[in-house]
């Protein structure tokens, strides 16, 4: 018997969200209205490369705009296509209405393997698809911000930033066009590590939560805790750099894209890293570990936590139940279809969701575009009165009590925020109050048995009174 066609990646976030429907009593008009994606772009352009016409293909989509700028990154990957950019404006949406970032979602994809241009094609590919984005109204401060997604990162950002400058220096918030820049360009420090950072904090809340461990079958804490994690890109080497380096796990499997790597003793995640940068991003030969050249192998072994954060659909319903781990984190986008999801429920595997679990990169964007807005880098004002106070509270302690209070305590104590530890700071509070409305809206209500739908409940209950309370017109 032919097996059943998979559903679409948007279908499959829509069936997800249909689950929360049910669990809501929403008026099945404004329902559709929250799962429409409001406005697509395809654009095709020419750019000359290496004395030749190449036509290139992008798409921006923008789920909602129920709030704005609508936002979302901008991937560049030889397969994206107009469903996949929707399905991700869709998890836009979600994501942003779950952690408070009050901004509707977008997403866009350019239809190109970067690694097969110079970075000087690479430039004027981006200069001329930020053009086409401006020109038909997908992008500028107020209305859309693409931030970096696969294929992309701060250099990016940059040409794009510049681009629209170019097109509108009457625009004095022009470097909130976009997030996700160089530091020096109107970036903010922290963004480059606030997805993987963010996975890390929404993993330390979850091992707060004993009776969210215990259902998962889980206990203790992160510390020696197995994981198997698939993509150290962005996301994934921040995310597996921290857990190693600072919570003490075993990272004891790598899977990228030409195979896996597995060491049961566990991995320095900078070595493979630096292994990755001289090898054109390989990870076959790295010494002392096994390596297969089947990575989706791997995503099968046992282990206590799987960290999927490469792409979308690896785990479907051919491998969801060969999956054996206890908790997954979903760090990529879309990694489990909604069939898998169903499986992988029904087995009682507790997986945390993307649009919870990488919210933190649109978290700290968020911290970005209102540095550009205001015009001033966080801590600025207040970092030098902040240390002038602990200096006084010092005196006073030592005044009143005769003792010395000890140097490692009165540094921290007279220390002043930088806007790095602002943002860490703000990314941590939105990672976990998100868990704590996402655990209790699971754990009060019978209906709802996973994480996803009580994420998804949580953000269709916002985004629905918006709608509400606006209206259609
Ligand atoms: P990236 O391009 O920096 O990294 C992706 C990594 O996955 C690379 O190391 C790549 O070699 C590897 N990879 C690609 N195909 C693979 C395969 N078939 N098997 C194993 N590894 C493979 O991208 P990123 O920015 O880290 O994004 C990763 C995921 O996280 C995507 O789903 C993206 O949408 C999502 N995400 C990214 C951000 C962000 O801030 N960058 C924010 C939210 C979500």
């Amino acid at each position: 018997m032919a097996s059943k066609k998979p559903y679409s990646f948007s279908a499959s976030v829509n069936h997800m969200v249909d689950r929360a429907f049910k669990v809501l009593d929403i008026d099945p008009g404004v329902a559709n209205d929250i799962k429409a994606c409001s406005a697509v772009l395809q654009v095709k352009f020419p750019v000359n490369i290496k004395g030749k016409i190449e036509v290139f293909t992008g798409w921006r989509a923008t789920h909602s705009t129920h709030r704005l700028p609508s936002k979302g990154g901008i991937r560049y990957a030889p397969i994206v296509d107009q469903d996949e950019v929707e399905a991700l404006a869709a998890l836009m949406t979600y994501k942003c209405a779950i952690v408070d970032v009050p901004f509707g979602g977008s997403k866009g994809g350019l239809l190109i393997d970067p690694r097969n241009y110079t970075r000087d094609e690479l430039q004027l590919i981006t200069r001329r698809f930020t053009r086409e984005l401006v020109r038909k109204g997908f992008l500028s401060p107020a209305t859309n911000v693409p931030a970096p997604d696969v294929g992309t990162g701060e250099r990016e950002m940059a040409w794009i930033m510049d681009t629209y400058k170019h097109l509108h220096p009457e625009d004095i918030d022009y470097q909130g066009c976009v997030t996700g820049k160089p530091v020096h360009h109107g970036g903010i420090r922290g963004r480059t590590e606030a997805t993987g950072r963010g996975v890390v904090y929404a993993l330390r809340e979850f091992f707060r939560h004993p009776a969210d461990m215990k259902s998962a079958g889980l206990s203790g804490g992160l510390e020696d805790k197995r994981i198997v994690i698939q993509g150290l890109g962005n996301v994934g080497y921040h995310a597996a750099k921290l857990l190693q380096e600072e919570d003490k796990a075993l990272i004891i499997a790598i899977i990228e894209r030409d195979g896996a790597l597995v060491n049961d003793a566990g991995f320095s995640i900078e070595h493979v890293r630096q292994y990755m940068n001289e090898h054109d991003g390989c990870i076959k030969g790295f010494p002392d570990a096994v390596y297969s050249e089947n990575g989706n192998k791997a995503l099968e072994m046992t282990c206590d936590i799987l960290i999927p954060a490469a792409m979308e659909s690896v785990i479907t319903a051919d491998n969801a139940e060969k999956i054996k781990t206890r908790l997954i984190c979903e760090a990529a986008n879309g990694p489990v279809t909604f069939e898998a999801d169903e499986i992988l429920n029904k087995r009682g595997i507790t997986i945390l969701p993307d649009a919870y679990a990488n919210a933190g990169g649109v978290t700290v964007s968020y911290f970005e575009w209102i540095r550009n807005l205001s015009h001033i880098r966080f801590g600025r004002m207040e970092r030098r009165y902040d240390e002038i106070r602990g200096r006084h509270v010092i005196s006073a302690i030592e005044s009143l009590t005769g003792r010395e209070v000890p140097d490692w305590l009165e540094a921290e104590i007279v220390r002043g925020a930088d806007e790095l530890d602002l943002v860490r700071s703000g990314l941590d509070d939105t990672m976990r109050l998100a868990y704590q409305q996402i655990s209790e809206a699971k754990n009060s209500n019978k209906k709802i048995r996973d994480f996803r739908t009580a994420a998804y409940v949580l953000a269709v209950s916002k985004i629905s009174r918006s709608y509400q309370v606006i209206g259609v017109y």
